[in-house]
């Protein structure tokens, strides 16, 4: 049973219907589900959920589509870690690790698309598509391929080899466009005006950035049933991060946590960083940019929730780090060593904000700082290739001896 009674405009409050519709006709604000909310306290509890299914779908009374339908590769309930090694290093007693690495098609992206399809074959959709940095476009073929749906994937043509491959291999019909992430996404939309499409992120933008709302779930579960003090999450569209928050608050509402204190930080590497540049500014909307960075799961030059995300830094009081494009690599390579955990890019830009973070004294070393790894370092090799050297050798004892011992003896 879904609860989702409405869709409204985030802007001027205006409601609509439960329909494939994201902008709000009166004022073109963004469209957001409404819920229930008193259903939900009257159907869930703690105990309800923890006895749910080994997946997102457990907290499906939060969701615009229930399970029994889910179009579902077993995303989500991913590993909450902690952090002792590079806790240590950063003086942090309470560091933890949100690794959605580890999801169906290795981003979180998995979180998002499972809601979106599910809800597109409602709606009647046979096309499935997006405009996608990457991730998406792989884990919108891989949900395409399970609901049996055509699939249609628009990305930038200068994306990494694996995420080109990691979506290709599917069987979407791939399109890959010479322009940034925000021509894919702007010629994506005059298409899907004309063309019966689920379009993710376009016409299923409401009903798909819900999703994102299991991040917070799962953490305050995991972690015995409460909000962190803090969170460092990556900034593209904005969407992940404005879900986070709204799903702790969604939780404490409905009574299953105490009342939210978390502060809310996000990162962006500095050659796309809208948000940040306007949150240093003082200013609560992003100026469009040209994205050239190494984080591409992160280049999108106009964030279409820039302003959300500004004002839930403001009201908790946290902050939006640019961080430096040769820390990406070096930090994805701190959090493999310290932690095993090999992340791709978004989680190298989020390394390297929590550990600036740290060295300015933001946290307090008890404090319970969780950080979100949100896509996986095998699609984006490139970036760490130059600083990884193994040693080859003849299959001998002497070989090794020499070129092996030999060399980490001096
Ligand atoms: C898409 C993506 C993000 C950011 O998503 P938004 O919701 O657009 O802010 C973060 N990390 C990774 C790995 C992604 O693929
Ligand atoms: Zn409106």
């Amino acid at each position: 049973m879904a609860f989702a009674s409405a869709l409204h405009c985030r802007e001027c409050g205006r409601e609509y219907p439960i329909e494939p519709n994201y902008v709000c006709d009166f004022c073109f604000g963004p469209l957001e589900v409404t819920y229930d909310y008193d259903a939900i306290r009257k159907s869930t509890s703690r105990e309800k959920i923890s006895s749910g299914p080994m997946d997102m779908w457990r907290y499906d009374d939060f969701l615009p589509v229930s399970r029994e339908n889910a179009v579902n590769l077993g995303t989500g309930m991913t590993p909450l870690l902690k952090a002792d090694n590079l806790g240590k290093m950063l003086g942090l007693n309470n560091l933890w690790l949100k690794n959605d690495a580890v999801n169906p098609t290795y981003s979180f992206k998995d979180r998002v698309v499972t809601v979106a399809t599910t809800k597109a074959l409602e709606f009647g959709f046979k096309t499935l598509a997006c405009a996608s940095t990457g991730n998406l476009a792989g884990s919108v073929a891989a949900h395409g391929a399970k609901a049996g749906m055509e699939t249609l994937v628009f990305i930038p043509a200068n994306l990494e080899y694996g995420k080109i491959i990691g979506a290709s291999v599917y069987g979407p019909t791939v399109v890959t466009i010479n322009g940034s992430y925000d021509d894919v996404n702007r010629l994506c939309s005059e298409l899907a005006d004309n063309h019966a499409w689920a379009v993710v992120n376009i016409n299923m933008r409401p009903y798909y950035s819900e999703g994102s709302k299991t991040l917070a779930y799962e953490v305050a579960e995991q972690l015995g049933w409460r909000a962190p003090d803090h969170v460092v999450a990556p900034l593209a569209s904005g969407s992940l991060f404005t879900k986070i928050w709204k799903g702790f608050n969604e939780f404490a509402d409905i009574g299953l946590i105490d009342a939210v204190r978390t502060t809310m930080h996000g990162a962006q590497a500095v050659g796309c960083s809208p948000i940040v540049k306007a949150f240093d500014s003082g200013l609560m909307h992003a100026k469009p940019e040209v994205p050239d960075t190494v984080a591409k799961s992160l280049g999108i030059g106009n964030p279409a929730d820039a302003y959300y995300v500004l004002k839930i830094l403001k009201e908790t009081g946290g902050s939006a780090i640019g961080v430096p494009e040769d820390e990406v690599g070096e930090n994805m390579i701190l959090l493999a060593e310290t932690e095993g955990i090999f992340a791709e890019t978004a989680g190298g830009v989020v390394i390297s904000a929590l550990k600036r973070m740290a060295k300015e004294g933001r946290f307090d070393p008890d404090e319970t700082v969780v950080a979100y790894i949100t896509g996986n370092g095998l699609k984006t090799q490139e970036v760490v290739a130059s600083s990884v050297h193994p040693i080859n050798i003849e299959p001998n004892v002497e070989a090794f001896e020499e070129k092996v011992l030999g060399a980490n003896s001096n």
